[in-house]
């Protein structure tokens, strides 16, 4: 089982980064997990954030947010549409499922035949 976090969206922030004061670096990256098995392929619900900048290459954690950063990304969080988490079987999966399916049922018809 693999898991990764996929970027969904990435919003330009016009707040000043706590560490060179740039007003044209902040980015905010909302990523979703991922879920990747050999039977399926599939997004969850869980999102989860980060904030670089992109002038002075750091990664901007909460404890060094402003004031203004918070309410900017408050919103941003509000206004961010998650992909809605689904499931994708692979074909190795209906093939087991299939073969599962049809050696139940020989099995089934079977005893019936031999026992009934
Ligand atoms: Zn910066």
């Amino acid at each position: 089982m693999s898991e990764k976090l996929i970027t969904i969206n990435t919003v330009n922030l016009i707040n000043n980064c706590p560490e060179c004061f740039s007003t044209k670096g902040l980015q905010l990256t909302f990523k979703q997990r991922f879920i990747e098995t050999i039977f399926y392929k599939s997004i969850t619900q869980e999102v989860s954030t980060e904030m670089n900048c992109v002038v002075c290459h750091t990664e901007i954690y909460p404890a060094r947010w402003t004031d203004d950063i918070e309410r900017i990304y408050n919103y941003q969080m509000k206004a961010f549409q998650p992909k809605k988490s689904s499931k994708k079987y692979k074909s190795l999966f209906w093939i087991l499922f299939t073969v599962l399916v049809l050696s139940l049922a020989a099995v089934i018809t079977f005893l019936v035949y031999n026992y009934l």
